[in-house]
């Protein structure tokens, strides 16, 4: 099974995409998790990405592509995952679609996690003071929801527009419990 998950920071996507990832056994692709996990280098790559991931703003497509076509490749992706993150950008998608075609991968599931930005920035603070995040302040999250909506919103709808009848959206304001059982509906819906 190979999915999308779309929706702005905060809007639990990741909490959701970790929980069916693991239920699934399938991989669990987030590129904010795998960019995170670089801080711990000491290159300068690695000092780059946490300046730019602290201020909110978006790492260049060249880098991401490049991490999500060799996540893609391996062979650990073959029974699945989740693409939580990616694409983000046009130019992202337009990889990723060119990727899927070239590699003949299809995409079976995409959900969109759609929540009201006010919800989302209480959701971010709160996690900051358990997650200390270097980009959970007010400042980032104002950049990170103006590049959802500027950037990545667009990218959601070309993918409904496109794949309409694989396109899900959920309503992210629910209880974890209850979106978690609404996925995990339509996922066994879509392995028949
Ligand atoms: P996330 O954990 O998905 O909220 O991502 C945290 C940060 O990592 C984002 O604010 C960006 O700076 C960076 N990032 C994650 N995924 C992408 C992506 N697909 N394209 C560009 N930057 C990304």
């Amino acid at each position: 099974m190979k999915m999308i998950f779309f929706g702005p920071p905060g809007s639990g996507k990741g909490t959701q995409a970790k929980l069916i990832a693991k239920k699934l056994n399938i991989l669990h692709l987030s590129t904010g998790d795998i960019l995170r996990d670089k801080f711990d280098d000491s290159d300068k790559l690695s000092k780059q990405l946490k300046k730019i991931i602290s201020s909110g703003n978006l790492v260049s497509d060249k880098i991401i592509n490049q991490i999500i076509s060799n996540k893609l490749i391996s062979k650990v992706s073959s029974a699945g995952y989740i693409l939580d993150g990616y694409p983000r950008t046009i130019s992202q998608s337009e990889y990723l679609l060119s990727f899927m075609k070239n590699n003949n991968i299809i995409i079976d599931l995409i959900f969109d996690f759609k929540i009201d930005f006010k919800i989302v920035k209480e959701r971010i603070i709160h996690r900051s003071l358990k997650e200390k995040r270097s980009d959970d302040n007010l400042d980032s999250i104002k950049t990170r929801i103006d590049n959802y909506s500027k950037e990545t919103y667009p990218v959601s709808q070309f993918f409904y527009n496109n794949f309409s009848q694989n396109y899900f959206t959920i309503d992210a304001s629910q209880e974890v419990l209850h979106i978690q059982k609404e996925l995990m509906k339509i996922i066994k819906k879509g392995e028949n």
